[in-house]
């Protein structure tokens, strides 16, 4: 059977590129960074180098400025909690109802501890609330964290604009920037924001998965969440993982001449896959309207039926999407992000995240659309909602 994979907002394959490019480090070049000798040297240099690619994917001033990580929440947490390791009485902090877990969690277990949580709000759109924010910083505030692009959604978030409105307010204040679901599908650019901290991850630009990095702007101070050695600027302590950061830096770099062709034809493919279902299916309506998107990604509701029946069915034809993000599908609580947007009863329960990749094929959209109006007019007949769906019947 084929597969079609449109869940790379989940994560990505790794891109054959990348995996030549780690070999050897797996095999004979696995000195220990840290080490005198040469056969160390050229471990160490080959994180000196992959560092610069990252740098460079960020947008950073300097390679100093960069620290590996394990995956994007841990870029988070050390974001998160190293900041305010350093805040003293500062107990104020800020997000948005539509980060993922990684932000939501941590600030719910900084809630136990006394920090006072606000969260700002999405339109029906999912676009932020920012005269909320405005009213919301104060000189309390801490933080604020902010994700460059909604994981379920692919809605951009001002995140610029966002670290101008805070710094004006409250210069003292940190903002953290979530790009996991940025980074590869829109050019980063952090040196020319206000932005202190920005974490993205390996596994959703065709690294593998394991490897995170965290961007601090020179001069913004963070405690260490894992203490031990000097590694990593003796902000995150353990020996480097040497062949994972090479991926990295070699998937950064291929992200990164690639960015044309992700807001170009991947846009295209995920516009042919939006038309191709709303023009065809009756009972299907796109969640989150806003131009402003990241290019792989839709988020469409089909009403009155049930999502995970939906991802049941597509996975007999071989289509790998997702009711929401990788962590939350597999429960049947509708997804935080459409009900923070307010979308209708009628799709919140049967929403369906399609997100491509520039591995995705003209004739893998087409097999979708092709293949979807049966698929659902077969549920719906099975649906117990059948005077609503009379009209697709
Ligand atoms: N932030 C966002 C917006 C994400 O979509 C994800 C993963 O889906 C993460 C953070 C967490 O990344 P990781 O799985 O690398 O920890």
């Amino acid at each position: 059977m084929r597969t079609v994979y449109l869940d790379n907002n989940a994560t990505t394959m790794v891109d054959p590129i990348v995996v030549e490019t780690m070999l050897p480090y797996f095999k004979e070049k696995y000195g220990n960074p840290s080490s005198i000798y040469e056969m160390a040297h050229i471990t160490h240099d080959a994180i000196s180098e992959a560092r610069e690619k990252v740098a460079n994917f960020f947008g950073a001033n300097s390679s100093k400025e960069i620290i590996f990580t394990s995956c994007g929440s841990e870029s988070a947490n050390m974001a998160i909690r190293g900041t305010l390791d350093l805040c003293g009485t500062k107990k104020h902090i800020i997000t948005t109802k539509v980060e993922h877990p990684c932000v939501l969690n941590t600030y719910k277990e900084l809630e136990k501890k006394g920090y006072k949580t606000d969260y700002i709000g999405v339109d029906d759109n999912g676009e932020l609330n920012l005269d909320e924010l405005k009213n919301l910083v104060s000189k309390d505030t801490a933080l604020v964290s902010i994700m460059a692009a909604n994981n379920e959604t692919g809605a951009i978030y001002p995140y610029e604009k966002t670290a101008e409105i805070v710094k004006e307010i409250n210069p003292d204040t940190k903002v953290f920037v979530d790009a996991v679901q940025a980074a590869g599908k829109i050019k980063l650019d952090v040196k020319n924001t206000k932005v202190d901290l920005m974490g993205i991850s390996g596994h959703k630009f065709h690294a593998p998965k394991g490897i995170g990095a965290l961007y601090i702007k020179s001069g913004t101070m963070i405690s260490p969440i894992i203490t031990g050695g000097h590694q990593e600027r003796a902000l995150r302590a353990g020996t480097e993982n040497v062949p994972y950061i090479v991926g990295m830096g070699c998937a950064a770099e291929l992200a990164q001449n690639n960015l044309d062709y992700e807001g170009n034809e991947v846009k295209r493919l995920r516009n042919m896959l939006e038309e191709g279902i709303l023009s065809n299916i009756k009972n299907a309506r796109l969640n989150s309207r806003t131009k402003l998107r990241v290019p792989n990604t839709t988020n469409i509701g089909f009403e009155y039926i049930e999502g995970e029946l939906i991802l049941l069915h597509l996975d007999e034809l071989g289509i790998c999407a997702s009711s929401g993000s990788a962590c939350t599908s597999g429960s049947l609580e509708p997804s935080h992000v459409l009900r923070a947007m307010k979308t209708p009863f009628t799709s919140l329960h049967g929403s369906i995240r399609f997100s491509l990749s520039r591995f995705t094929k003209e004739e893998d959209i087409k097999y979708v659309t092709d293949t979807m109006p049966a698929l659902i007019k077969k549920l719906a007949k099975i649906s117990p909602f059948q005077k609503e769906l009379s009209n697709i019947l």
